[in-house]
């Protein structure tokens, strides 16, 4: 047997401590990830006691578990209220716990808590909103982090963009194929999208996806979303908006895929678009990608389990 001296003892016995400390810190963020507590609790709680797990926790992973804010945006509103990065909610002075208090009860009154919400969910989640507004990149974070939602796989006519993959973006199909697949009711609906291109969803895999309890989400236009809505009047209607129109523009002329007859004839169907938000369900504005995501996904009707929250 080997002699433990007592420094080693010391040493174990403090890593367990802190091992210790880290699961109680990180069981206090999974409350808080499953709306089993809110921020604001949290914050109280390490306010009272000094040597809780709830006092230890950093405000910018506290505020990173509160659904639909994530690690980005945590560390913009703790550049706002003046509160550094590392802080701890103990280590918090009056000022700054008034200043986040007060964030906090303000976003609370702002959004539905989420069982009021539950009651509209559906299984099927139509996202559209204007050229540019980031509806791909919302999807595609969608893709990497929630595998159980299927993304339906449009057919389109026109030709793939630069990185752009068959089967996986769209299904790039020709004039003749396009027509096979309506004439074959193949489509659950399609359109003819910006005056030129003609983009379907294909039903099968989305009424496969359904029959076994999975959720869908599809990334369509708005004559896609009317359509839909038709066909299906249970699915869930999102609308994605852009902070602003000046920010749409520039993120349309920032991304460099269309030349500039092409980005005018969007920016007049964006006009467009943007005046039937109030068609739908749900409005999201995407000032941040995972955080939309978010919101979308909490929209859906997805067991808790299957869902991931960001830690920071
Ligand atoms: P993009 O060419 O930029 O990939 O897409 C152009 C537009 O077509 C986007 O607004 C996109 O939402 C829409 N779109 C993509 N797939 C479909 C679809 O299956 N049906 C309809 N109606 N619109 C689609």
């Amino acid at each position: 047997m080997p002699r433990v001296n007592p420094p080693d003892v010391d040493r174990v016995a403090a890593s367990r401590a802190a091992v210790a400390a880290r699961r109680a810190r990180a069981k206090v963020k999974d409350a808080v990830a499953q709306r089993r507590r809110s921020a604001l609790d949290v914050l109280a709680t390490g306010w009272v006691s000094s040597s809780s797990a709830e006092a230890r926790l950093r405000v910018r992973e506290l505020l990173s578990s509160v659904p639909g804010i994530g690690p980005v945006r945590s560390s913009k509103i703790l550049a706002e209220l003046g509160i550094s990065d590392s802080k701890r909610v103990g280590g918090l002075g009056r000022r700054q716990r008034e200043a986040i208090r007060a964030w906090l009860e303000r976003r609370e009154r702002h959004i539905p808590p989420i069982h009021a919400l539950r009651a509209d969910h559906s299984r099927l989640v139509v996202l559209a909103g204007p050229t540019a507004v980031g509806k791909g990149a919302v999807s595609r974070y969608i893709r990497e982090h929630y595998p159980d939602v299927l993304l339906s796989v449009s057919a389109t006519t026109r030709a793939p963009r630069p990185g752009e993959v068959d089967g996986v973006d769209y299904r790039f199909v020709s004039d003749a194929e396009f027509d096979r697949l309506i004439a074959s009711d193949a489509m659950l609906e399609s359109a003819v999208v910006h005056n030129a291109y003609r983009y379907g969803t294909p039903r099968a895999p989305i009424e496969a996806a359904l029959a076994e309890g999975k959720s869908v989400l599809l990334e369509i236009d708005l004559q896609g979303a009317r359509s839909v809505r038709a066909a299906m009047p249970g699915a869930t209607l999102v609308f994605l908006l852009p902070p602003s129109w000046e920010e749409l523009v520039r993120r349309l002329i920032g991304r460099g895929t269309e030349d500039s007859a092409e980005q005018s004839r969007r920016l007049e169907t964006a006009k467009i678009e943007l005046g039937a938000q109030n068609e739908f369900d749900y409005r999201v504005v995407n000032d941040d990608v995972s955080r939309a995501a978010q919101e979308v996904v909490d929209l859906m009707s997805i067991p808790d389990e299957h869902k991931e929250h960001n830690h920071g």
